[in-house]
């Protein structure tokens, strides 16, 4: 009981992480974790083979996404559980975020034509080596490495993709009262995806104010002391908690799968609801 260990956090390569889904379960199997929930960006198309494929390992795999959402023109990541993975109203908001991506993905390519630096949506798939389920700005901060215009993800962003530089489209919007309405409508539960990097505390307030089921308490590489902050947020709310390491793969190359986690308790809950919803 005590050596449990759920990672809630983690992205594939059908959103911007580096391992598959089955390399993601047989790292979580390596690494001695007990749980696992894969939250890709905006898409639960990972669950069509992490689900068959936990099975055949006896691997406890919840079903999860980190969605984008929007709260008066900031930019707030909702996180998802225990909801069944390719419930109508869920494929339908993963949709829209599709139509919202391709819109935005050309225009990011058209402002860094526009400043001398042509790229394709071909040299971007190019780049990461496979076909790509969802682009985001990860997968063209790599070919502009790749290309050599910049040489790092995080030059990339800092120059050109991050929230205000020369290339950065904010894109349409999907609001946070939307998102919550989608999960709950295909019974999962909606957690504020790491509380601790948001910045602005008129936000954190607001946030707080909302129709949420609980906060990600453990999150990534953040330490005991930044965690409890928020421990003790939740158990005021009388939220649940979540907890993961945000791991990427190599994309983010110094967080590791596994470096937060949740215990027993947080995981079954979690379980439950999701074998209850899938009945
Ligand atoms: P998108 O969903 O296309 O807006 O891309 C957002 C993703 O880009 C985040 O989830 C992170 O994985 C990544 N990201 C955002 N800012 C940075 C940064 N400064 N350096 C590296 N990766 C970043
Ligand atoms: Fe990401
Ligand atoms: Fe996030
Ligand atoms: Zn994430």
């Amino acid at each position: 009981m005590n050596d449990f260990r759920a990672d809630l956090h983690c992205h594939s390569t059908f959103s911007d992480g580096t391992c598959t889904p089955q390399e993601l379960i047989e790292l979580a199997i390596k690494l001695g974790l007990k749980g696992l929930s894969i939250t890709d960006h905006d898409t639960t198309l990972a669950y069509t083979v992490a689900l068959p494929y936990s099975q055949d390992r006896q691997f406890d795999l919840i079903p999860g996404i980190e969605f984008s959402a929007s709260h008066e023109g900031e930019s707030v990541h909702v996180l998802g559980y225990a909801f069944p993975p390719f419930h109508p109203q869920i494929i339908d908001l993963c949709a829209q975020h599709s139509l919202r991506r391709d819109f935005r993905n050309k225009e990011i390519l058209k402002r860094l034509s526009s400043i001398g630096i042509p790229l394709t949506l071909e040299d971007v798939e190019q780049s990461s080596g496979s076909k790509l389920e969802t682009i985001g700005r990860p997968h063209i901060a790599n070919a502009l490495v790749k290309r050599g215009y910049v040489s790092t993800i995080k030059d990339a962003f800092r120059l050109y993709l991050g929230e205000g530089k020369s290339a950065y489209v904010k894109g349409s919007a999907i609001s946070v009262e939307k998102t919550l309405e989608t999960l709950h409508a295909a019974n999962g539960l909606a957690f504020i995806a790491h509380p601790h990097l948001i910045d602005n505390p008129r936000l954190k307030f607001q946030l707080l104010d909302m129709n949420f089921d609980g906060l990600e308490a453990y999150y990534g590489t953040f330490n005991r002391e930044e965690n409890e902050r928020w421990v003790n947020i939740a158990r005021k709310k009388g939220w649940l908690m979540s907890g993961g390491s945000d791991f990427h793969g190599d994309i983010k190359p110094n967080v590791s799968l596994g470096s937060s986690w949740v215990s027993q308790e947080h995981f079954d809950l979690l379980k439950q609801l999701y074998l209850k919803n899938i009945e």
